[in-house]
């Protein structure tokens, strides 16, 4: 085609156009005498072990994606890879002085190790005296938990996964599945009947609050009147937080024993994953891990309620994304709870074996296992993939069987019992 006709070349007034929007330009960018040029000053972040919660409380802004209400694993579930490995050493006196050379170790690979900075801690000689009791008040009107992590997501209301675990999920933070609640320890062994979970992990590992709270005790052992096991050594260095929340009227709190070095005191309020203490092994152990419990006191109670006030805390404990967990009652023919049984949970998609349990030991001493209020079980499993599994519990050797449909983030229950018809044994 012909170029257009004669007058002023295109050329020449794209080259005049560009010239005076560079003139527009260039006078936009002096700026205005008049008007002073404000620099913003950029913000140094502040690195804390809970930062979140400081970003929580600035909030979003209107518009923002809200938070997840489902608590995500800052690292994809893997099954517990712990060499079975028990030490049944009995315990002698020497291993419960060790505490000071595990605080100094712990101590040793704080500084070695380089970690967020800790909240500063009173030495442990400088807290509460031994002899003190720290006697509480429960909050004077009863809330509910934080919405972190969510309340329930079954429809009926059922659950109550308030807590986050007190290990993080780069860690290990499953209950050791030989030493379930309410059991005495592996087949054969006849361990102290276990009122918590244990969660194996190096010296040094950080410990965090289950959630809100105020540290009521925070020494080595815990010297609570009135249960057996409170007025030992036993727990090491331990700390108990009472929630800001409660059950069904009755205050709740949390354990962690046998920590290597406590970094709150007694009075202190903490958030959910405050950083409260260290893994190690004080007191009576076998091995670095923290025990934790969950404890319900008495309607109104104003004191920490005894070893003999446990619960299953895999009942409390918010599940992972892609898990539930399973919930069981197994009975005799006359209707009675079976001890000691063993459980065992197999995928009926692979066919695997995923987890295996006993049931409670309940003994008639103060020193008990407790059923849930709300389940009346007497054996957990915890972190069930989603879908169906076969539970199989073999009483006194009848084997009983029921199939069960494991929900994201929720309880499945299920009943095996003689006094319905066994399956037959099929395999
Ligand atoms: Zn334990």
């Amino acid at each position: 085609m012909r170029q257009g006709g004669g007058g002023i070349p295109a050329i020449t007034l794209v080259i005049v156009a560009l010239g005076i929007f560079g003139f527009f330009v260039f006078q936009n960018a002096q700026p205005a005498t008049d008007v002073r040029v404000i620099i913003p000053t950029q913000a140094v972040p502040t690195v804390e072990a809970n930062a979140w919660v400081a970003i929580l409380e600035q909030g979003f802004g209107s518009g923002s994606t809200p938070l997840p209400t489902v608590e995500i694993p800052s690292a994809p579930f893997v099954p517990p890879t712990l060499a079975l490995q028990i030490d049944v050493t009995p315990v002698s006196a020497d291993s419960l002085s060790q505490g000071d050379a595990v605080a100094q170790q712990a101590t040793a690979l704080l500084a070695a190790t380089p970690t967020r900075p800790l909240p500063t801690a009173a030495p442990l000689e400088t807290q509460i005296p031994v002899t003190q009791i720290y006697v509480t008040q429960p909050p004077q009107q009863w809330q509910p938990p934080p919405l972190i992590p969510p309340l329930s997501r079954d429809p009926l209301g059922r659950d109550h996964y308030w807590f986050i675990r007190p290990v993080d999920s780069n860690a290990n933070n499953r209950g050791l599945f030989y030493y379930p609640y309410g059991s005495d320890g592996p087949e054969g062994e006849n361990w102290r009947i276990h009122a918590g979970l244990d969660m194996p992990n190096p010296i040094g590992e950080t410990v965090r609050a289950a959630a809100d709270g105020q540290v009521i005790w925070a020494a080595d052992g815990l010297r609570v009147s009135g249960g057996a096991f409170q007025d030992t050594y036993s727990y090491g260095n331990v700390v108990v937080i009472q929630h800001d929340f409660g059950f069904e009227g009755r205050p709740i709190y949390t354990l962690y024993a046998h920590l290597a070095l406590v970094n709150v005191i007694a009075g202190q309020r903490v958030l959910a994953r405050d950083v409260i203490g260290l893994v190690g092994n004080t007191g009576r152990v076998t091995g670095p891990h923290v025990h934790f419990e969950v404890r319900l006191g008495e309607p109104g109670g104003t004191t920490v309620p005894t070893y003999a006030n446990t619960y299953n805390p895999a009942l409390w404990m918010v599940p992972y994304v892609g898990t539930g967990v399973i919930a069981g009652r197994v009975t005799d023919s006359a209707g009675r709870v079976v001890m000691d049984a063993p459980v065992t949970v197999r995928s009926r998609a692979s066919g695997q074996v995923v987890d295996t349990t006993t049931t409670y030991i309940f003994e008639n001493s103060g020193v008990d296992v407790n059923s849930d209020p709300v389940w009346n079980e007497n054996f957990v499993v915890a972190d069930i993939p989603v879908g169906r599994h076969e539970v199989v519990a073999d009483i006194g050797g009848t084997r009983v069987s029921a199939i069960v449909n494991v929900v994201e983030g929720t309880t499945a229950f299920v009943e095996l019992t003689t006094a319905a018809t066994p399956e037959a044994d099929g395999s």
